[in-house]
């Protein structure tokens, strides 16, 4: 067996920053299977080079240099990224893979520029790329398991890992865990409603707890499971497993459904500080709200009420919503937000641009099927820079003006001093403002108030929004442009657009192999 020099990438964003949230927290935002991949790489018998890109590092002095087989993992916002990165590698003779959600949502895309795409990654699959190693050009092959892997190497397995990449926090530093993939609720718009739930082993819970117990004075998790608690009482045993309570910190994303008063008073005594539920919309999904048939106004009292009551057992809560759904129209669900923000003034709302992220949810296929989906370029592909779906119910002047106002009165001083003085802990407290300063309120204001006056000013920008011209206006350019930096020269030809139709029209096959590889269709 040939012993590979593997370099590993986890792009947790797009380029440089100097964003003071994203200084705060990048390092804490890395991914589980960069990690992963590097811990079966080297049982594999392979040296493993890694690096995890926050914003902060001169990513041209990081790369590792003279390895063999690069592999990146990139969310759909840092694809040109990636592309540019793989190729810089591929010139310099070294075959490159990609993983992690935008191989998962445009495959097709990315194997234009990686020689190996992963969907669902297990170790068997790993193992048969790693033989392979060899360029495989024009188009590289797209590899993915049936499901996601039965199970993951632990803490212990992975602090190599870990241990350089939280030093780079500079206040806060949070470890990532996952103790369950796949969720049972099937919200149309979301990756993981398509995932079968699936447990990933208590015992190891508890087990890299008190590892975590040996390494810091006072660990803070992130779970990385996209619904936490689902088998609430099994996470509840395995954390009090790991010794007495109040001895680590916990942040998870849960419905407000799993999120019952005992429920909170459990979690309270077990150290769960911040929660992000997702609240989504208005008008549906009242079945992961505990809402039922309330909407408008009935669900939003319903919903402050229990955002009210979570906040007496843990400080920080997040509530996310999506903005632009098809069953949104008029001002209502924008007014509706604002009355939900003064009503639970503790709550920092987060707020997502409707998308569609190529192949990740079945909606997205209805999406295509009626020419909604833009083709804005991935860089803009994170819930906020670009929403790549024409809405149903507004004209793109009329939405944006919603949602600057509905940003403005969300990050208004009014709201900044409410939330202040609603937070009891002072972390908590204080990271609402940072956000709320940083790029997250302030930026964003900026930024949609930016494209509402091209909206008006630049026919360019009109019509590609229109979907009357697909030319990428000059601004966007310009943004990737400088986002990139040293980078930009190394981006691929043609790898500023891609086939916003590719789903639809893949419909027909799924994933294919080459060369012998193992290869399984990806779910529909
Ligand atoms: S509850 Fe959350 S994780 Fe589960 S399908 Fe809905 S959005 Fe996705």
């Amino acid at each position: 067996m040939r012993r590979l020099r593997v370099g590993i990438l986890d792009l947790v964003t797009k380029g440089p920053t100097r964003a003071l949230w994203a200084r705060v927290m990048n390092p804490n935002m890395a991914s589980i299977m960069p990690q992963v991949v590097g811990v079966w790489c080297e049982e594999e018998g392979h040296s493993v080079t890694f690096v995890c890109y926050t914003g902060f590092e001169d990513l041209m002095a990081e790369l590792p240099q003279g390895i063999d087989l690069l592999f990146v993992t990139a969310f759909s916002h840092a694809a040109q990224t990636a592309y540019a990165v793989s190729n810089l590698f591929r010139r310099g003779g070294t075959v490159t893979a990609l993983g992690g959600p935008h191989a998962r949502c445009y495959p097709e895309d990315a194997a234009r520029y990686f020689d190996y795409v992963f969907g669902f990654t297990d170790k068997a699959l790993l193992k048969q790329a790693l033989d392979d190693c060899q360029p495989h050009r024009p188009v590289g092959v797209r590899l993915s398991a049936g499901r996601q892997p039965e199970a993951l190497p632990s803490i212990r397995q992975r602090w190599k890992f870990i241990e350089p990449t939280i030093a780079k926090a500079p206040a806060i530093k949070i470890v990532p865990m996952i103790g369950s993939l796949g969720c049972p609720y099937t919200c149309s718009f979301c990756i993981d409603s398509t995932v079968d739930y699936q447990p990933l082993g208590f015992e190891q819970i508890t087990d890299d707890l008190k590892f975590l117990l040996t390494k810091l004075e006072r660990p803070r998790i992130a779970w990385h499971d996209p619904n936490f608690g689902v088998r609430f009482n099994d996470y509840m045993d395995a954390i009090e497993a790991a010794g007495p309570p109040g001895r680590v910190d916990h942040i998870a994303e849960s419905s407000l459904s799993l999120l019952s008063e005992p429920h909170l008073k459990r979690m309270q005594r077990n150290g769960v500080k911040a929660i992000l539920p997702g609240v989504e919309s208005w008008y549906e999904l009242g079945n992961k709200s505990r809402t039922g048939s309330h909407r408008g106004m009935d669900k939003v009292r319903q919903v402050a009420e229990h955002v009210n009551l979570i906040t007496r057992y843990i400080p920080y809560i997040q509530t996310n919503f999506v903005l632009g759904l098809d069953v949104d129209d008029g001002p209502e669900p924008f007014e509706l937000t604002k009355r939900f923000v003064d009503l639970a003034p503790v709550a920092l709302p987060g707020y997502s641009l409707l998308s569609a992220f190529g192949r990740a949810a079945p909606l997205n296929l209805e999406y295509q099927r009626t020419g909604r989906v833009l083709p804005f370029p991935f860089h803009f592909l994170n819930n906020n820079s670009a929403m790549n779906v024409r809405p149903r119910h507004y004209d793109w002047r009329t939405f944006y003006d919603h949602v600057i106002d509905l940003t403005r009165y969300s990050f208004s001083w009014r709201a900044i001093a409410r939330r202040f003085a609603a937070t009891r802990e002072t972390i908590p407290k204080w990271m609402n403002v940072v956000r709320a300063v940083s790029s997250e309120g302030s930026g964003r204001i900026r930024h949609y108030t930016t494209v509402r006056r091209l909206l008006d000013t630049d026919r360019s920008v009109r019509d590609y929004f229109e979907g009357e011209s697909t030319e990428l206006p000059r601004f966007f350019e310009d943004r990737i442009r400088r986002d990139l930096g040293p980078l930009w020269e190394f981006l691929p030809e043609g790898a500023l657009s891609h086939n916003p139709l590719a789903y639809l029209e893949s419909t027909a096959g799924g994933f294919v192999g080459l060369g012998g590889l193992r290869a399984a269709a990806e779910p529909a």
